[in-house]
């Protein structure tokens, strides 16, 4: 047992080591700089939390993503060049970092038209607008999409407190700019990955008089659909989905996809369109597509025959070939939502591979056959070409002569379209009626028609020699 003279001389040992501790420079300048790195941090992580605490008083931001309809109206709206006065603000948001989104399209001959859209690029920018400075943070999020693996994408805007109200101005000057940029033009989404995305630039509308069908079709479905839309509370009251299906068939080159562009033009909607003889275009992934159908637009699903091929094949093979079966098809109409009103097209070259549980009011209301050209078409698109130079009509007379004598209108010529609707029949109107039989003989498309008049712009007595040119070539086995 240790006495108590030995515990006062081991603390003395003890306070002298320490003393000479703290004598020794290097232990002082290694405890100094310990010190001071505590200070340091403790005061930096005092700033954060006041500078935590600072930002949730004094600034408000805003979150979008890119999920969200305002993602790329906001985009476009921080790409608008800004004058800038003051020097501070033209040195604060100069963006020096860009993304681009290039878009293409092309015509049917014609080269490939590519369009490039600077956009700011990931990361932080500043805004200054209607005095104040907004920080904008671009951001890719680590996690992902669960269905297309694309990461998740989010725009923040962070402003003073004090000016917060200035969002308000932000979201609606962006949507106007949107407005403007697709006014007068119609938008055509397709399909990217699990993603409605708006295929090239937005078009410029087609005027609906610029497609020529038989008479009274055009305006038998525009009333029709006018009509429809005028009647939501006619379906809530009924409680009947709000929707409306039509199907078009006929040959190809009839001006049936035209006709839907030019329609959804006239009632300024956009275009949703689907081929479903694409493959990938699975049951699920119309499914997916149909419960988030960008707002007012007109659902486009092209060759609908191919849904029931597909059925063919998966009943011999088990497999549908990674496309839209028959039943996918029947599920995604019927399952169109509810709250929403919607409008779809289904086109097909080939209405005798469809099956009769298409036509069913909710799912098909209305079809109508755009055929072959019949002669009043033949007429009405050699006005649209012709009409100023040959204002009597005495050439469109020849040209249409000749073309009785080719034999291009022989029976049932009449009427080339035909419409008949499902259901009871308590809105929509009945538009052609009539007609429709396969015609006899040969017969043209109006599209060939156009071809046409296209390769003889300036020269009529061109146009009537090379009539016999529209006589469909036969295709040899
Ligand atoms: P479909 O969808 O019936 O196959 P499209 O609408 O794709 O036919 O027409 C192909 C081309 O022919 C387009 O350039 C279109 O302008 C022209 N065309 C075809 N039919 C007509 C028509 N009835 N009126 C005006 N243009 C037409």
């Amino acid at each position: 047992m240790a006495s108590p003279d030995t515990t006062t001389t081991a603390t003395a040992t003890s306070l002298l080591n320490l003393n000479e501790l703290v004598s020794n420079p290097v232990f002082a300048g290694g405890f100094g700089l310990a010190s001071l790195g505590a200070v340091l941090a403790f005061a930096r992580k005092g700033v954060v939390s006041a500078g935590g605490l600072l930002r949730r008083r004094m600034l408000v931001n805003v979150e979008i993503s890119r999920q969200d309809p305002a993602y790329p109206w906001v985009l476009a709206w921080l790409s608008e060049p800004r004058q800038q006065t003051s020097f501070l603000a033209k040195k604060l948001t100069r963006i020096n970092k860009l993304s681009v989104t290039t878009t293409t399209s092309s015509t049917p001959n014609g080269p490939t038209h590519a369009s490039f859209f600077l956009q700011p690029g990931y990361g932080r920018h500043i805004v200054h607008y209607k005095g104040a400075y907004i920080a904008v943070n671009r951001e890719k999020q680590s996690t992902a999409k669960l269905n297309t693996g694309e990461p998740h994408e989010t725009l923040e805007l962070t402003t003073l407190y004090s000016h917060r109200h200035i969002f308000e101005h932000v979201f609606t000057e962006a949507r106007q700019l949107a407005l403007q940029a697709h006014e007068g033009k119609t938008v055509v989404y397709s399909v990217r990955n699990f993603d409605w995305v708006p295929l090239g630039q937005p078009r410029i509308k087609r005027p609906l008089h610029s497609v020529v069908l038989d008479k009274g079709v055009k305006e038998g479905i525009v009333a029709d659909v006018r009509d429809f839309l005028n009647r939501r509370s006619w379906y809530a009251d009924r409680g009947i989905p709000y929707r409306r299906g039509y199907l078009l068939y006929g040959p190809p080159g009839s001006g049936k996809s035209s006709f839907i562009q030019a329609l959804a033009g006239e009632l300024d909607y956009g275009v949703a369109m689907v081929n479903l003889s694409e493959v990938g275009v699975t049951d699920d992934k119309l499914a997916f597509l149909l419960t988030k159908l960008p707002e007012r637009t007109i659902l486009l699903l092209e060759d609908a025959d191919s849904a029931f091929v597909n059925r063919r094949r998966r009943d011999e093979d088990g497999y549908a070939g990674g496309t839209v079966t028959f039943s996918g098809l029947l599920n995604a109409l019927d399952g169109l939502s509810a709250g929403e009103e919607r409008i779809a097209f289904l086109t097909t070259n080939h209405i005798e591979r469809l099956d009769p549980a298409l036509i069913r009011p909710g799912r098909v209301d209305l079809m109508l056959r755009i055929g072959e050209a019949s002669r009043y078409q033949a007429g009405q698109m050699w006005d649209r070409f012709y009409g100023d130079v040959d204002t009597q009509g005495v050439n469109r007379e020849r040209f249409l002569k000749r073309l009785d004598e080719l034999g291009l209108f022989s029976s049932s010529s009449s009427s080339s379209t035909s419409l008949s609707q499902s259901g009871e029949g308590e809105s929509g109107t009945d538009v052609a009626g009539g007609g429709g039989e396969k015609p006899i003989g040969p017969r043209t498309s109006t599209a060939a028609i156009q071809g046409l008049f296209l390769f003889n712009k300036n020269d009529i007595e061109g146009a009537i020699a090379m009539a016999e040119h529209l006589i469909p070539k036969k295709i040899e086995a």
